[in-house]
């Protein structure tokens, strides 16, 4: 296990964007959990949603005044390609899962659980990939409440997979879910707490003028004289970067200067991404205003959702989708599926449209609805801004988190 190297935050870069009270509460909660040491696992330091929180809860609740470590799993493809099998098992996608994937998820996870040798109070694990540590570190760690933190999709689990992972939840005190409908794992206490992001990060800061005109040009040939649709997701069966594709199509025969950016990056716990990346790009190569891009720095993810027109998440399976609140706090209207989180930050006819996954000319048809209207975009950005403003910022999450660290370690 390693910990993986942390920038600062305080406290006070949120008090522009979040109520007194809730930072009042924050506090206080805070106070109630000062003698308490805290650490977070999973698998990956970079790349997808799940780092992209620790990233700012571990060093918000340092801040705090709540000792929060966060170690990340040592692993290598071998693993990584059954817990990607067991993601997509768990979402819906049968794949065979064979004693020899059992068995490597059995070493790896004992191995990185022996590794722990600090005292903690509570352990909140995240997703499927750190289930297998948790019998050890119980006994390592007897009166720590383990916490298990799913960012998974389980509304519709294939049966092996959620018995295998099912074998692992015996140690789980308490389980967190992102919506009700994913709470297909027994637990003595189970909560919904919604994801957030982060308003003061370089991925979701305001940007000035000169900062966005400096972005602009590394998007070149990207050109935000015509109008520009977007998806920001990493290159996953599940983000449906080929139904995306087809979305474009259908708009751009209404809007022929139509360009589509379909910004991407690998995760380190995802060895699939390559291969998807490779396909996408080449499915896309025949058309100029197509703009395949790949691991842009966090500010220029931040000026693209900006600058964007419209911003695209059709996607089949969908844990929470932090890229959604990301676009809409920068107030661009976003079309997206009927699927797991989206429908939670995307409200359909007022700051974007909800539309079948499986049904890529209506979703062309949606975006050509925003292009045409430039008082809709504005309007229903308006209305993005404030819709996560109230539910998706990150210090409403913290709260909902120590609340349970609370109640678990009365
Ligand atoms: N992301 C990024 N660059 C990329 C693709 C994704 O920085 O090229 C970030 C994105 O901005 C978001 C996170 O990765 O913060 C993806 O989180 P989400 O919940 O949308 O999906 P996940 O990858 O966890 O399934």
């Amino acid at each position: 296990m390693h910990p993986p190297s942390l920038s600062n935050r305080s406290i006070e870069a949120y008090a522009a964007v979040t109520e007194r009270d809730r930072l009042e509460r924050l506090r206080s909660l805070a106070d109630a959990l000062a003698d308490a040491r805290i650490l977070h696992l999973n698998s990956t330091a970079t790349g997808g949603g799940v780092a992209e929180l620790l990233r700012s809860i571990v060093p918000l609740c340092n801040d705090l005044g709540v000792e929060t470590d966060w170690l990340v799993m040592d692993a290598d493809d071998d693993f990584f390609e059954v817990t990607k099998a067991m993601h997509n098992g768990l979402q819906g996608n049968a794949e065979p899962l064979t004693e020899e994937m059992r068995a490597t998820y059995r070493e790896v996870t004992e191995a990185n659980a022996a590794e722990i040798e600090d005292e903690y109070d509570l352990v909140l694990a995240h997703d499927p990939q750190t289930l297998g540590m948790l019998e050890r570190l119980d006994e390592r760690l007897p009166d720590a409440p383990i916490v298990w933190r799913c960012h998974v999709d389980l509304t519709d689990p294939v049966d092996d997979y959620l018995a295998f992972v099912s074998a692992y939840t015996d140690p789980i005190d308490h389980a967190i879910f992102s919506r009700s409908a994913y709470a297909a794992v027994d637990a003595p206490a189970t909560s919904i707490v919604y994801p957030s992001i982060d308003p003061v990060t370089e991925k979701n800061r305001s940007l000035d003028e000169g900062e966005l005109a400096t972005e602009r040009d590394h998007l070149d040939p990207l050109s935000f004289d015509a109008p520009v649709v977007t998806q920001v997701s990493r290159f996953d069966p599940w983000k449906d970067q080929f139904g995306t594709l087809k979305a474009y199509r259908t708009a751009k025969e209404e809007v022929p200067e139509l360009q589509l950016a379909l910004a991407g990056g690998m995760a380190g716990d995802d060895p699939e991404g390559l291969e998807l990346y490779e396909q996408v790009a080449d499915e896309a190569v025949d058309d100029p205003d197509v703009h395949v891009l790949t691991d842009l720095p966090d500010a220029t993810i931040n000026a693209l959702q900006r600058l964007s027109d419209v911003v695209v998440q059709k996607s089949l399976r969908e844990g929470f989708g932090l890229v959604v609140s990301e676009a809409l706090w920068k107030r661009t209207p976003v079309v997206g599926s009927t699927v797991g989180g989206i429908p939670l930050q995307v409200e359909d006819g007022r700051n974007g449209y909800l539309v079948d996954p499986d049904d890529a000319p209506s979703t062309g048809d949606r975006i050509v609805d925003l292009l045409e209207d430039d008082e809709r975009r504005r309007s229903f950005g308006d209305n993005a801004r404030e819709h996560v403003r109230e539910r998706f910022l990150l210090p409403r999450q913290v709260v909902d988190l120590l609340e349970i660290f609370v109640t678990e370690l009365a």
